[in-house]
């Protein structure tokens, strides 16, 4: 093997930006100054000439070293390169680096430096630079199996383990051999050097140093109670307790510097931002200009920005601050210059799927040794900085040294039908960290009983159907079984609201005052059978009225999710479209379905996820129900629109909590007889003894 691994990169000439004979790139000289300074600056000229020499070059580097704003221009210089993709595990960075690197060399974006992300996309042919989702180039893969279209594939943020990331990588390194002048970058901040470049086997392995200032950490911070909180307040206590140490350094800490908050999601952080906003008013004479933002992966780009903007100036010798409160995003993904005090939950919101119950759960966990030192890092990148640590350090000591990979703790459904349908042997299939055999096994079958798959695990057309979706399979075969049941203008609607980031909030939630005129408006969608024949008529309202903000805002509805749906149903319509499970000429005179048929078609997705009224219930306990897949005591999310109980329903999530109940959302009634005509195409058992024969047909094997 030629590995040559060589650590603390030796800079070069840092004046001398271009090689005599290297190709020059457009660049906006009012970035260049800046651009200069970053850490990475001086190692230009040995990244490039390391890419020119390596088939897979591995770079370690401080998070906001710039590494994913420069590398990807460099590799344009690099010879023969002509279209470089850079990919990311999240949407939000792919579009403002494509954003950013545009500006730093003055084109327009779409135009030579582009994204493409899932439902959204600026790129043209004339795109040489393309930043593009992890999804998104494992989509490609599927019609391109070497990636022809690229000389430089770019893999960024590797250190997060995210599965798609995994995945995207064990596909690349198989087509390493095929494409030998193809070049590969992997991009990590800290690194677990040794599985990944043990993975590869042959790489360039550079890391580089960062510029970072002393930080110190205070373990959970004795603060003066700013703020009374009820006893009876359903927060978490990190909660509170960020709130309060925001407040203690507004009003006492004497050092210049904005404040970043670690919480686990945005309904934490849309908590927070509201409370600091009252309290901003109540002590407004103690204290400077804050500016309170938040930061989580599904705002829009355009309050992104935000977080880059400057500190308000500071007014009458008060010191003023930005005070972001964000979800781990803001831990490696995205830098935010000018951050001297970090406070940290301690928590993070990672999915995983239970490997007893096989339920899906998105739960707050304790984050890991690794991630609590990025966070801490994260204040010591301008000057010497602080670190609020809302938990104690005994549970510093008890925390796992690192995050488990996302492939060891997924659900692997979409994912493996993808690889089957890419004729990928799972068998041989690489991955840095292997998934448990029973994570393949319940996503197996679970792609049998959705008829992705046949019983001897080989794919069948709804399969190959299904995996031209980006979307969960459930919602998939939904769509593709919209054709059987034609109403696939409903299920179109169903998906698109459904695929959203929070398809539960699209009634807004008001407080007390306004509550009744909230439930009145909203009782005019509700729909007898449940919450998806409910937001069907939601989605229908919202196009005949013109999908207009003012009207969405009379009716207590969330404008921007109905927006984002509308453009997600354009999208999947193209699909259905090519599938041919839509004609469009007779598609343009759509004819009423029955609202049966509606229910069919979605029972044939979410078939899997039904729930029966708890035997034991008492006549007054209207909501208490048992899932068949795994017999769990689950009870109705308050947001459901169903209010008395039924012998069936299906349901679209179930959120394990730590309660002894776990919760139902977005939930239908439907007719035994209903559930009946679909098992009998798809093959699922009788609904009498459900609980029972469900459990052995999930154990029925193939023989092969
Ligand atoms: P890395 O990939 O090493 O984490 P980046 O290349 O993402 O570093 O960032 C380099 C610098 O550019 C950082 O200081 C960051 O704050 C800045 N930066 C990145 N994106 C933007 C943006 N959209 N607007 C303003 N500054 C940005």
């Amino acid at each position: 093997s030629n590995s040559s691994t060589y650590t603390w990169g030796n800079p070069t000439d840092s004046t001398q930006d271009y090689k005599p004979g290297r190709k020059k790139i457009r660049q906006n000289m009012s970035f260049l100054s800046k651009r200069r300074a970053l850490p990475i600056w001086p190692y230009k000229s040995d990244i490039i000439s390391r890419i020119e020499q390596s088939q897979v070059v591995i770079i370690e580097g401080e998070t906001g070293s710039g590494k994913s704003t420069q590398i990807p221009q460099w590799c344009l210089e690099v010879e023969n390169v002509s279209k470089v993709v850079c990919s990311q595990p999240r949407r939000i960075a792919a579009i403002s680096l494509a954003n950013r690197v545009a500006h730093e060399m003055g084109v327009v974006v779409g135009d030579e430096v582009g994204y493409v992300v899932r439902f959204e996309h600026k790129s043209s042919l004339s795109t040489n630079l393309k930043y593009v989702t992890d999804g998104i180039l494992v989509r490609q893969l599927m019609t391109d199996r070497s990636l022809e279209a690229y000389d430089v594939i770019i893999i960024d943020e590797v250190h997060e383990r995210r599965l798609v990331t995994d995945i995207l990588i064990g596909l690349i390194k198989q087509i390493l051999p095929y494409r030998p002048e193809l070049r590969v970058v992997i991009m990590s901040a800290t690194l677990n050097k040794n599985q990944i470049c043990d993975f590869f086997g042959d790489y360039n392995y550079m890391k580089f140093p960062g510029k970072t200032h002393p930080i110190e950490k205070i373990f959970l911070p004795a603060v003066i109670e700013r703020v009374k909180f009820s006893k009876n307040d359903k927060n978490e206590k990190y909660v509170i307790q960020a709130i309060n140490v925001v407040m203690e350094i507004c009003i006492v800490e004497q050092k210049e510097g904005d404040i970043l908050v670690f919480v686990t999601g945005r309904d934490e952080i849309d908590y927070i931002c509201e409370y600091l906003e009252d309290l901003c008013v109540t002590y407004k004479d103690s204290m400077g200009t804050i500016d309170i933002i938040p930061l989580y992966g599904e705002l829009p780009y355009s309050s992104q920005q935000r977080i880059f903007a400057k500190a308000p100036k500071s007014f009458q010798g008060r010191i003023s601050r930005k005070c972001i409160i964000a979800t781990n995003i803001a831990e490696t993904s995205i830098t935010i210059e000018g951050i001297v005090f970090v406070i940290d939950s301690g928590k993070v919101k990672l999915s995983s799927v239970d490997q007893k119950c096989h339920m899906k759960s998105l739960l707050p966990v304790d984050i890991s040794k690794s991630s609590a030192e990025q966070r801490a890092g994260r204040a010591g990148r301008t000057q010497p900085g602080k670190c609020y640590r809302l938990y104690s350090q005994d549970a510093y000591e008890a925390m796992a040294n690192d995050t488990i990979p996302e492939i060891m703790r997924s659900d692997l459904t979409s994912v493996i039908l993808q690889l089957k349908v890419m004729g990928i042997d799972l068998e041989t299939f690489e991955s840095i960290n292997p998934p448990t055999p029973d994570q393949v096994e319940f996503a197996i079958e679970r792609l049998i009983q959705l008829n992705a798959l046949d019983p001897y695990h080989n794919v069948t057309k709804t399969g190959r159907q299904m995996a031209r979706f980006p979307l969960d399979a459930e919602v998939s075969r939904m769509l593709v079984a919209s054709k059987d049941y034609s109403c696939q203008n409903e299920i179109l609607t169903l998906a698109a609201m459904l695929s959203g980031d929070r398809p539960g909030s699209v009634f807004v939630l008001v407080g007390k005052k306004k509550r009744e005129k909230a439930i009145e408006a909203r009782a005019q969608f509700v729909h007898p059978s449940g919450d998806h024949l409910t937001y069907i008529n939601v989605y229908k309202h919202f196009i005949s009225n013109g999908c207009r903000e003012d009207w969405c805002f009379d009716k207590f509805l969330n404008f921007k999710i109905l927006n984002e749906a509308r453009k997600t149903y354009e999208q999947l319509e193209q699909i259905m479209i090519e599938l041919r499970l839509i004609n469009p000429q007779s598609h343009s005179f759509p004819s009423k379905p029955e609202d049966s048929q509606i229910l069919k078609a979605i029972l044939s997705g979410y078939i899997c996820h039904l729930a029966q009224k708890d035997p034991h219930t008492m006549c007054t306990d209207k909501c208490k129900y048992i899932t068949v897949l795994n017999n769990l005591n689950v009870t109705l999310h308050p947001s459901c629109t169903l209010s008395t109980s039924y012998d069936l329903l299906c349901y679209t999530t179930c959120i394990r909590t730590n309660f002894t109940y776990s919760y139902l959302s977005i939930v239908s009634a439907v007719d035994v007889k209903l559930y009946h005509e679909v098992a009998r195409r798809t093959g699922a058992p009788p609904l009498p003894k459900l609980q029972k024969e469900y459990r052995e047909f999930n154990r029925r094997k193939p023989r092969i």
